[in-house]
């Protein structure tokens, strides 16, 4: 519902208005990486719907204004997508993540995955691979730590394009899951052709999971399909008991959500797998 009130306000905003935003994201985006550096990742844990055990992080963007405070990616990926300015930005979140996940290892804590978010327009680019690789090596993460997200729409533009460079990100070692599934519509028989290894159901799909049933159906059927074709399902936007044990007791995989943890910064998840040990 948020995110529908961004996209009237988006469109509603002046050409100059919209300029002013593009403008100061690219300055911002000039200070990085350095002190001056504008955006930040925050991390938001996965965990294990089993064991209880966080496995895993999903790296999030956010743009500390000097002025205007914490800005929400809602308001502004959309335009960094539009104008071609997600390409480097998105390369400093790899860049960003992939680094962070080596000095966790370096801190001697115990492994996590991280995924990052990438964009059609990111997903597109044909430097992509050569991007996520460079990432790996400047840090020093293996590859099976990095996970891309991508959403279904992204992969339906140009699918046999898609199939192609997810093979690619699949044979450096790097995993690839479905972000906001069921969201867009993606044909079944494209999914049986995608190397992923998880399917993340989206959060307005689990918003309503304790009260509607037909949410609860579409979960369901998310997760058998999900298993059937050998994927791990994860559920994002969890945010009570309900839907957690709703999610349990269907034989959800994973979930993410305020339940656990919001999306934190880097120390605290070091406080958290510190916790939890090996
Ligand atoms: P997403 O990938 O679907 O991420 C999930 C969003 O749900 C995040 O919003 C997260 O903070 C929020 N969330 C997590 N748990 C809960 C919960 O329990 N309840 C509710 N109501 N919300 C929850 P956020 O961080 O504002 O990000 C919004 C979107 O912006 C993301 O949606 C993603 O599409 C995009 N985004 C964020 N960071 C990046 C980035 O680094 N690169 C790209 N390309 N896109 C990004
Ligand atoms: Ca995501
Ligand atoms: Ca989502
Ligand atoms: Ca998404």
């Amino acid at each position: 519902k948020n995110s529908f009130q961004f996209y009237a306000s988006e469109m509603n905003a002046s050409v100059e208005e919209k300029l002013v935003l593009l403008e100061g994201m690219r300055s911002a985006l000039d200070a990085c990486p350095g002190q001056a550096c504008q955006f930040q990742l925050l991390y938001q844990p996965k965990v294990d719907l089993r064991t209880g055990r966080l496995f895993g992080v999903e790296a999030l963007i956010r743009w500390n204004h000097p002025e205007h405070g914490l800005i929400s990616p809602l308001r502004f990926i959309g335009l960094a997508e539009e104008s071609g300015l997600i390409v480097p930005l998105g390369e400093w979140v790899l860049r960003t993540a992939c680094a962070q996940g080596q000095a966790w290892r370096d801190a001697g804590l115990p492994e996590v995955a991280i995924s990052v978010n990438v964009s059609a327009r990111q997903f597109e680019e044909k430097r992509l691979v050569e991007r996520i690789d460079g990432a790996l090596r400047d840090s020093g993460l293996p590859p099976r730590l990095l996970e891309v997200e991508v959403t279904e729409s992204s992969l339906m533009r140009d699918l046999a394009r898609a199939v192609d460079k997810m093979r690619e990100i699949e044979a450096m070692g790097v995993a690839l899951s479905i972000d906001d599934f069921g969201t867009g519509y993606s044909s079944l028989s494209a999914l049986k052709s995608f190397p992923i290894s998880r399917l993340k159901i989206d959060k307005s799909f689990v918003a309503d999971l304790a009260h509607s049933r037909d949410d609860q159906a579409i979960a369901m059927a998310v997760i058998s399909l999900g298993h059937k074709l050998d994927l791990r399902v994860i559920a994002e936007g969890v945010e009570t008991e309900e839907q957690r044990d709703f999610l349990r007791a269907n034989d959800c995989d994973e979930m993410q959500g305020y339940l656990y943890s919001r999306p934190v910064p880097p120390e605290r998840i070091a406080e958290l797998l510190a916790e939890q040990g090996t």
